[in-house]
């Protein structure tokens, strides 16, 4: 079997040339995967999971706008329809200048197996641009946004492709792309999720992903019979899942010492309490500012300056921390940094973001029996939000805060429950990267299997 997976994963290497982050993702469940298909000729016979590396549909467009010079800017536009087996396709939007197509269909991939694990009816998709909404005004951003739905709305629809937020894509984003979808189409529908309180956005929906990713470190620990009250918490990232995972934290009583931006981090080791994550929060949704102010702000903390990217090691890593919340951007947890993390003492380590540990930091979380949640398990709250708030769009009716909670926290349940069963099924109990990508898998694979050779 291995020689078979072996041989998959370098004809994706070769029919996807330049797409590294792709490859990584699929290596990753093809080695989990590799245990079904031993079990199950059908699925080999039917070629599911070669199918399923290709996507159903991929688009590319060029997204003209005025900045405010009036000068024309150029930028490319993407979606990728990766698979419709268990419903319309559903998946953020990341404006980002790294954006790519290997780094979407990574993403989109991804997505799949994340949206098969809520098991609401959800395919899976991603999409967005290199546009960088970093500097810009609001008025440039809505030319942008503008730009950019005049070209994607054919491809979307309430039944078809659901998009939602990512990196760069919050509310304001959300806002003009859902107005230039209605002008266009002359028609009110959840077609994006995410939407403003009150024109048919969730409760919850912005909390949902840093809620889930604690949630699922809560059920985690519980395993062991322990609980996140009193835990040191290191987060990375200060955007929406950083933010509420902070909340979320503070809520059950942990302490966050760091977050961060591409530009750095700070280390508060008081801790980040309700009023501080206040500030933050108006920092950076409301005057988009930068993290090192928040050190300015806080003489308590510090602000060390670098991209983590360019680093061999990120030093927000070698804290030390009992949890590790890695909530910025993919592979900002290299071999190195789980290394420290883990002669640090740490216990949990669960991905907020979408696959933020490499491969090598993964395998040696595992093997130091550190609890590790990875981000299509731990982070599916959100999406799984999103699909509650297609539901409540359907049914032109709005759920209560403690509602949509509440059904957060029992998807989360199912999900972390789902990925013991799976792996306890196929004989390697506690580990949830294999356990989330073997349940993932499953229930696409069957529904593919149901409904032929497409
Ligand atoms: P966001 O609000 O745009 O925040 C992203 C944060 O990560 C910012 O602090 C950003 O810093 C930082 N960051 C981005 N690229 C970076 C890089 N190359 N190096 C270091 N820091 C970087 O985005 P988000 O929605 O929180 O998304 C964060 C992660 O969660 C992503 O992996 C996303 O795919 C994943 N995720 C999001 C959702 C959701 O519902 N939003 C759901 C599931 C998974 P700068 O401001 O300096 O760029």
């Amino acid at each position: 079997m291995s020689t078979m997976i072996d041989s998959l994963v370098a004809e994706v290497k070769a029919n996807n040339p330049a797409e590294p982050e792709f490859h990584q993702a699929v290596q990753e469940v093809a080695e989990s995967v590799a245990l079904v298909l031993e079990k199950c000729p059908e699925y080999r016979k039917a070629r599911i999971f070669e199918r399923m590396l290709e996507p159903e549909r991929t688009i590319t467009f060029r997204v003209p706008w005025v900045d405010d010079n009036g000068n024309v800017q150029i930028n490319r536009g993407y979606r990728i329809e990766m698979n419709s087996a268990l419903g319309p396709y559903k998946g953020g939007l990341r404006f980002h200048p790294s954006v790519n197509m290997g780094i979407l269909k990574f993403l989109a991939f991804e997505q799949v197996f994340k949206n098969s694990l809520t098991t609401l009816p959800l395919g899976g998709g991603k999409g967005g641009s290199n546009f960088d909404p970093k500097g810009k005004t609001d008025s440039e951003v809505m030319n942008f946004c503008q730009s950019f739905m005049t070209e994607l709305y054919r491809h979307l629809g309430p039944n078809t492709d659901i998009p939602a937020g990512d990196i760069g894509v919050g509310g304001r984003e959300i806002g003009f792309l859902f107005g230039q979808y209605r002008r266009i189409r002359n028609e009110f529908t959840g077609v994006l999720t995410g939407k403003g309180l009150n024109w048919g956005g969730s409760l919850i929906r912005p909390e949902a992903t840093g809620y889930s990713s604690v949630y699922f470190a809560a059920e985690m620990l519980a395993t062991r019979n322990e609980t996140l009250e009193g835990k040191t918490c290191l987060v990375s990232g200060s955007g929406n899942v950083a933010q509420f995972t902070v909340e979320k934290l503070i809520d059950l009583k942990a302490k966050v010492i760091t977050l961060s931006d591409s530009s750095g981090y700070i280390h508060d080791p008081e801790g980040i309490d309700r009023d501080k994550l206040e500030w933050l929060m108006e920092l950076k949704n409301i005057r988009r500012g930068r993290i090192k102010t928040y050190a300015e702000k806080y003489p308590s903390s510090m602000y060390i300056p670098g991209d983590a990217g360019g680093l061999e090691t990120n030093p927000l890593w070698t804290h030390k921390a009992d949890c590790a919340f890695p909530s910025a951007t993919q592979n900002e947890i290299n071999l190195r940094d789980a290394q420290n993390l883990v002669k640090n003492g740490v216990q949990v380590v669960c991905e907020g973001a979408n696959m933020p540990t490499s491969p090598g930091g993964i395998k040696h979380f595992l093997d130091n029996n550190v609890l590790f949640g990875p981000g299509k398990a731990a982070n599916a709250g959100g999406v799984a939000v999103s699909g509650l708030e297609m539901s409540q769009n359907s049914m032109r009716y709005m759920w209560t805060r403690e509602e949509v909670d509440q059904r957060l926290r029992m998807i989360m349940k199912k999900i972390h429950a789902a990925c013991l069963d799976a792996v306890e099924h196929f004989g390697t109990p506690g580990n949830y990267v294999m356990g989330a990508n073997i349940a993932g898998f499953v229930r696409v694979a069957d529904a593919m299997l149901d409904q032929g050779v497409i």
